[in-house]
């Protein structure tokens, strides 16, 4: 039975994940009520949902992890240097728990609505079982990669056999033993999912519309006495991944050092002069490959030289020449689609119950009742699985009825793409507030520390109300303006627009083409916020 919920509190709270995790734990913190509604059964948010087979974190344990409690941080042990989904999960419940914050969670509760009162300053949340909440803010913590994007192939649901999408994986899991299994979808999530499955499979057909790149992780047990000195730099190791150029994403030493590329650039040089500076980040794996070169993201010369010698590992690991090619990214930049981290994903390709079929150049027809049809062949299966992605950044909001002042929606205010001030308030949305929100480093970054970043912002963004006895903080469309055409300035800047990424809404069929998240860093773009605060919250007014 549901318990009893908080019909009026100072907060609603979307979203159990861990921006709303925390934010819950601050609001506690400064005596202010608050209500969380989740649609999931527990927290964890994307860790919830996410439970395909080979799923772990893409940045390092020891980072990937909350800040903000000494404690919590010398007290929760990581047994592998990138966790396991089942592990972030179990840290995500532990500190739900720890932190006494279930009791102010509703789950099972799809907020349908959100809608602004302007006669009385407050929010007014409904949810798709009929939950109704009214409170001063409305904070969306409701995730960057959060709704699931099916694929629009005639057919799917003719398929006889069982489907199984990654993002909505059952909890139970699946066994694979002596099925035949067809995958569509070569992301981060395919990517870790495939050699998973291939271990498990009679076969598995791998349908690949586009390849992507993929650096080895290089996963390992983590060595507790490494992780007791680590531990013991822990506050000078936080401190560089919120202020430093890696965004979050560490390459974790005992001792904390800030790592700056080895060179500006790689332009003019051989590929043996690449490949002795490239190397060493191979071997050591993981995403900070590509900070070995100060300008990957921005100088073409430096990212094709970067991109070649991916390729060559590819070609160095597939033993098929063939296969080999058609793994071999060609149609967009190294980096500007997310980079993927993997555990033997390549090697996959040299197993005999693995086939890689290309469906860029022979497209998918239809989903039939025993398997898949492209233009030239039917290929057979019991079972399939689809990593076919995310309507990123914006898709959460997009599915809500959220309406501001004068009932302006917002899904008409973003029609174009996404308008927002920081990536944190939008101009005719007063009190309302997203964590990591479009206009933000959120998915460029270790989200974990963003999600903190924006959450402490927010926060005392109240707290300066409170003291100020305000009512009401609202973006002036001036400041979101400008700040829409600076993170739009800084995108340009970067090779990242030229690739049909769901970064730029590519995927989603109608989805305004727009670089949603801003690619300037988490250090400078604390900075700026930061600033906003000390000049007196620039670009905001407040009643
Ligand atoms: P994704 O990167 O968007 O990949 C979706 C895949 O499905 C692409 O290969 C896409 O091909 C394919 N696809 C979609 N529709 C298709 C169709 N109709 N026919 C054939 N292929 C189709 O999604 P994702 O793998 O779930 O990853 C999304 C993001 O989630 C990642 O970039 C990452 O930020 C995050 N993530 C992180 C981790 C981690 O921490 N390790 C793990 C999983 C996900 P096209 O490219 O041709 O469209």
């Amino acid at each position: 039975m549901q318990k009893a919920y908080n019909t009026e509190v100072d907060v609603v709270i979307v979203g159990a994940g861990f921006a709303g995790l925390y934010l819950l734990y601050r609001l506690r913190q400064l005596g202010m009520s608050a209500q969380v509604l989740e649609m999931g059964d527990s927290v964890g948010g994307t860790w919830y949902w996410n439970r395909y087979p080979g799923a772990r974190c893409d940045a390092e344990s020891l980072a990937y992890s909350f800040s903000f409690s000494p404690e919590l941080e010398q007290q929760w042990q990581w047994s592998e240097r990138y966790a396991t989904q089942p592990e972030i999960l179990a840290y995500a419940e532990h500190v739900a728990d720890h932190f006494d914050l279930r009791r102010d969670i509703a789950f099972g509760q799809k907020v349908t609505s959100a809608l602004f009162d302007q006669g009385h300053n407050e929010w007014h949340v409904l949810t798709e079982q009929g939950m109704e909440v009214r409170a001063r803010y409305c904070v969306m913590a409701t995730g960057c990669l959060s709704v699931p994007q099916l694929p629009d192939i005639p057919g799917l649901s003719d398929f006889r056999g069982p489907t199984y999408q990654a993002s909505l994986w059952p909890p139970e899991g699946v066994d694979f033993t002596g099925q035949r299994v067809g995958i569509i979808g070569t992301g981060s999530s395919g990517i870790q999912a495939i050699p998973r499955i291939a271990e498990q499979a009679r076969h598995l057909t791998v349908f690949q519309r586009t390849p992507n790149f993929s650096v080895p992780a290089v996963n390992k047990p983590l060595d507790q006495n490494w992780v007791e000195q680590f531990k013991h730099h822990y506050r000078e190791h936080r401190k560089f991944h919120k202020l430093g150029l890696s965004s979050g994403f560490g390459d974790l030493d005992i001792e904390p050092i800030e790592r700056t590329p080895v060179a500006e650039t790689a332009e003019g040089m051989s590929a043996e002069q690449v490949a002795q500076i490239l190397d060493p980040y191979w071997e050591r794996g993981g995403a900070f490959f590509l900070s070995a070169f100060a300008d990957t993201m921005m100088n073409p010369a430096t990212n094709a030289l970067v991109a070649e010698y991916v390729r060559n590992k590819i070609r160095a690991t597939v033993k098929d020449p063939a296969v080999a090619e058609k793994l071999c990214p060609s149609n967009h930049p190294i980096g500007t689609k997310r980079i993927c981290v993997d555990t033997g994903y390549y090697e996959t390709y040299n197993r005999d119950n693995v086939t890689l079929v290309d469906v860029a150049d022979d497209p998918i027809e239809a989903i039939t009742a025993n398997g898949l049809r492209t233009g030239t062949e039917h290929y057979e299966f019991d079972v399939l699985v689809l990593a076919t992605g995310f309507d990123a950044m914006t898709g959460a909001l997009g599915r809500m009825d959220v309406r501001g002042e004068d009932g302006q929606s917002l899904k008409d205010k973003w029609a174009a793409g996404p308008r927002s001030y920081l990536g944190l308030s939008i101009a005719g949305f007063p009190n309302f507030f997203t964590v990591t929100g479009p206009g933000s480093p959120s998915v460029l970054s270790n989200m974990m520390v963003s999600i903190e970043q924006h959450v402490d912002w927010i926060v005392d963004c109240m707290q300066h109300m409170r003291n100020s006895g305000y009512q009401r903080v609202e973006a002036q469309p001036s400041a979101e303006s400008q700040w829409v055409d600076h993170v739009n300035e800084v995108a340009s800047a970067t090779l990242f627009p030229q690739a049909g990424s769901w970064y730029m809404g590519a995927n989603v069929e109608g989805k305004p083409r727009v670089f949603m998240p801003y690619a300037a860093g988490v250090g400078p773009y604390r900075e700026v916020c930061d600033e906003v605060v000390a000049d007196g919250y620039r670009g905001f007014d407040f009643m």
